[in-house]
């Protein structure tokens, strides 16, 4: 008898597996999960053990003289669980398995594990507990914890620590480290990922990091907490595009243990997943862990159609005392179109998205392609007016609004990571750009969102959700200046619509979004769109044969967005990563022109 190893090459645009034979040397070393040396075609290249089998069983169809053998093992890879979970998820994200053990494998090699470091369990008793995490942690299933933006995480992960080794994840890295420190302090054993990798696989209280840290190898573990689920960092953006939360969910279900997910603003998906009601604090504590959230009605405003300066806004940007941020994103910006009777703004009854007019004058939805003829859905009127937008010369609007020099008020301009470098002024008190500057200024009094509906109207089936997660971020930003206690200034997001009896911002007003989140779900049921379908962007050299393909299944619509991509939707998304596997396997047989095919499930900006 002989030990066979299934192999994962890690070489880029190879997808397949190789068996090879383990040499007697080394069979009572391997394991699955191992980073190993193998030939391939004729050169050695490394790889992970998938699957271990042998010669007796019919596990490998290669004959065994055929078989080459292991050259060498490297070092620790994955431990078996986690290979199980990168299978399943290479098979539900329609992604080649090596791009999940990537994630799953440390940085550098790892010869051997430190042993375990868990803490006595006398110290772990000491815990100041929260009372929901404990009932969340004590049965498996899904738990969402609905937490102010401005309440610390602290507390839930140490109570899941208290009952056993836990696996934090949170958007950034940072706060990662942050957050480890502050653990340490209570006497925790604590490996942050990426570089603690050796140390949680051998045995730690807490493992926390940012998305990847989800692939991290963890022995005896008790729970899993993603904080801020709603936040977009935790899902990958190239492809395949898994989401740290749907592996944290899929993971802990394996393992028949608890998963909370904590967030102030719990995305759909997490509300659709979770195993019981959303567990927040009292409605008083919640509402002290946000900063206050003024709503400007811009329909009340005498110049609504040619200025986004409001009178409220005027009046905020005159208290030289305080440090204001506007935020407009200028990039992809739609032409609003507003009735001119009663300043309803003209959006789709069928997904909330904002209508264009067509060259035949109908009204046509970017989203979900409904059209209607070209009148007010609210007073009747068929006077529609384009909103403009004033963008130009906002900065010298803002400047003379708030009676500053034009040089006074600094421009921030790009996405997230467009000019890092350039220097932002901090001693200003006056700023305005694209998203990017709630990443970049500090101590910030005031954050106004110039015109909120270009985000909530956006054609992006999530925009809502969106744009949550973009007040929460800014919520944030002006909590911090709440806290410190030397400054008398409050915290304040100041949001201008035209929509202010929308159900998501009544819902942030108010701290209680159940309407909206009732609103949203039954749209996208109706829709069938995630979390109640699954959506896939198929994009590539030979996107047509495989849509064409993929056309004639009953089960699936597809629709095509622009000449290289094709969006595909189902019912059940097993169904769709079935599909669009089997179609990609027929294309390759079937077609002369190699394909070069991307596969995005639920891509993050449809
Ligand atoms: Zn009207
Ligand atoms: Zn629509």
């Amino acid at each position: 008898m002989a030990v066979i190893a299934r192999i994962v090459p890690d070489v880029t645009g190879v997808d397949k597996v190789f068996d090879y034979l383990v040499p007697e040397s080394l069979v009572s070393d391997i394991c699955v999960g191992d980073r190993v040396r193998v030939p391939l075609h004729n050169r050695n290249v490394a790889g992970w053990v998938l699957q271990l089998g042998d010669t007796t069983t019919q596990f490998s169809d290669v004959d065994e003289s055929r078989l080459l053998s292991i050259v060498k093992i490297l070092g620790k890879g994955p431990s078996q669980e986690v290979v199980d979970l990168a299978r399943w998820a290479a098979h539900m994200w329609v992604g080649r398995l090596r791009a999940f053990f990537v994630a799953a494998t440390p940085a550098t090699l790892v010869a051997t594990l430190p042993g375990s470091r868990y803490t006595q369990v006398a110290t772990r008793k000491k815990f100041d507990v929260d009372v929901q995490a404990i009932d969340a942690i004590s049965a498996a299933g899904v738990s969402v914890l609905r937490r102010g933006p401005a309440c610390s995480p602290r507390s839930i992960v140490l109570t899941a620590a208290s009952k056993g080794a836990v696996l934090v994840v949170i958007p950034t890295l940072n706060r990662a480290r942050l957050m480890a420190a502050s653990l340490r302090e209570s006497g925790l054993s604590v490996a942050v990922i990426p570089q603690d990798w050796a140390v949680a696989a051998g045995g730690v209280d807490v493992v926390i990091g940012a998305r990847s840290a989800i692939w991290s190898s963890v022995p005896l573990l008790k729970s899993i907490i993603v904080i801020d689920e709603h936040d977009d960092a935790l899902q990958e953006e190239r492809s395949p595009s898994w989401h740290a939360r749907d592996i944290a969910m899929e993971r802990a279900k394996k393992l028949g243990i608890a998963c909370l997910l904590v967030s102030p603003v719990p995305s759909l998906r997490a509300l659709h997943g979770a195993s019981r009601a959303v567990a927040s604090l009292d409605p008083v504590t919640e509402a002290s862990h946000w900063p206050q959230i003024r709503l400007v009605d811009r329909r009340l405003d005498e110049r609504w159609s040619s200025s986004m300066l409001s009178s409220d806004l005027i009046e905020q940007l005159r208290d030289h005392s305080r440090r204001i941020v506007c935020v407009l994103n200028v990039k992809g910006r739609a032409r609003l179109l507003a009735c001119g009777s009663c300043r309803e703004l003209v959006r789709c009854d069928v997904c909330e998205a904002a209508m264009t007019m067509s060259a035949t004058k109908q009204l046509e939805c970017p989203r979900c392609a409904h059209s209607r003829p070209a009148i007010c859905v609210k007073c009747g009127s068929g006077k529609l007016a384009v909103i403009k937008a004033g963008v130009s010369r906002l900065r010298e609007e803002l400047a003379a609004a708030a009676g500053r020099r034009v040089d006074e008020v600094v421009e921030i301009s790009g996405g997230e990571t467009a000019n890092k470098d350039q220097e932002i002024d901090q001693t200003k008190m006056l700023f305005v750009g694209t998203e990017a500057a709630l990443h970049r200024v500090r101590d910030v009094d005031t954050v106004v969102f110039l015109d909120i509906d270009q985000e909530i109207s956006a054609p992006r089936y999530r925009a809502a959700e969106i744009t949550l997660a973009l007040v929460v971020h800014a919520a944030r930003l002006v909590a911090r200046k709440t806290s410190g206690s030397s400054n008398k200034s409050e915290g304040l997001v100041m949001i201008q619509s035209m929509l202010a009896d929308h159900a998501l911002l009544r819902g942030l007003v108010s701290h209680d979004l159940s309407v909206f989140v009732e609103e949203e779900m039954s749209r996208r049921k109706l829709l069938q769109l995630p979390p109640y379908g699954a959506l896939a962007q198929v994009s590539g050299t030979g996107v047509d044969q495989v849509a064409d393909i993929l056309r004639s299944n009953v089960l699936l619509q597809v629709s095509t967005t622009n000449k290289e991509a094709v969006l595909v939707k189902s019912n059940d998304w097993e169904e769709l990563a079935n599909s669009i596997s089997d179609a990609l396997v027929t294309a390759s047989t079937r077609g002369k022109k190699t394909l070069r095919i991307k596969t995005q499930i639920d891509p993050p900006r449809a």
